[in-house]
């Protein structure tokens, strides 16, 4: 981890949403450190700030790469994890927000009415990309529809910068975050239990 957290990071330690133990992450690997958004993003006023950061990043990367001729038409996000930093990330670039869910059989769907039009230009904002799994689940819903999704942005990448979701993006804060095979986790050598987190209180 950086020894000189930037503001966002900063955030996430006052906050007590960077947990430090033995996780299982969703990717199935064994990690050290774990980030709960949810304890940051329930204070509204952090929200807030990170979603304006997050509209002013991904209008000037989409006016970037588009030589301004693209308005961004909406917001999406895949539920949970993205619901609040969409949401504020919409509000401050004053478009709508959408968000997709798994259904039961795990598959990410446009439920609850929610609609693309041909030809809108879409963002795709979560809170933290690991692998970006779900990220990518989104962009191809929003092709599906005809829109075009033109850049993707998260709070914190913790993939140090190497997920590639063949769209511009953008991440408040970019972490090295350490994972391991659970084959070859010296925390389970060391006799730690794993925790799944969301499965503890904080
Ligand atoms: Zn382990």
């Amino acid at each position: 981890m950086n020894p000189q957290p930037g503001p966002v990071l900063g955030l996430f330690q006052q906050t007590g949403a960077y947990l430090s133990g033995h996780f299982r992450l969703t990717s199935g690997l064994h990690s050290p450190n774990y980030l709960q958004s949810a304890l940051v993003m329930q204070h509204p006023a952090h929200a807030e700030t990170l979603g304006r950061e997050m509209a002013a990043r991904i209008s000037a990367l989409v006016a970037q790469k588009n030589d301004g001729s693209k308005k961004i038409d909406l917001v999406i996000s895949p539920a949970l994890g993205g619901l609040i930093i969409g949401h504020e990330t919409a509000r401050s670039l004053g478009v709508r927000f959408l968000f997709t869910e798994r259904d039961a059989d795990r598959k990410m769907s446009l439920r609850r009415g929610f609609v693309l039009q041909p030809g809108e230009v879409a963002v795709v904002v979560e809170d933290v990309i690991t692998t970006g799994g779900s990220t990518r689940e989104v962009i191809d819903i929003v092709r599906m529809y005809g829109a075009e999704p033109v850049a993707a942005g998260s709070i914190i990448d913790r993939s140090g910068g190497a997920v590639d979701l063949g769209i511009p993006r953008v991440a408040l804060e970019t972490l090295h975050v350490t994972a391991y095979d659970p084959a070859v986790c010296p925390l389970c050598a060391a006799g730690e239990p794993v925790v799944k987190p969301g499965s503890r209180p904080a």
